[in-house]
């Protein structure tokens, strides 16, 4: 399986979708990524599961 994995997902400030890649060897991971429509924070937290699945949620950043 590819390490990376592209996934999508809408920014929580102007609703765009974004894509982005995870890097499916960390299992639990949390970042900021700039949305490319409104340049806004996005705080992305991202969990693996052992068969490779992505569980992505998005909050802005005052959440
Ligand atoms: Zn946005």
């Amino acid at each position: 399986m590819n390490v990376l994995h592209e996934t999508r997902i809408d920014c929580p400030y102007c609703g765009e979708e974004n894509t982005f890649l995870v890097d499916r060897t960390i299992k639990e991971q949390q970042y900021f990524e700039d949305c490319e429509v409104c340049c806004r924070p996005i705080d992305i937290r991202v969990r693996v599961s052992a068969n490779g699945d992505c569980q992505v949620e998005v909050h802005s950043e005052d959440d």
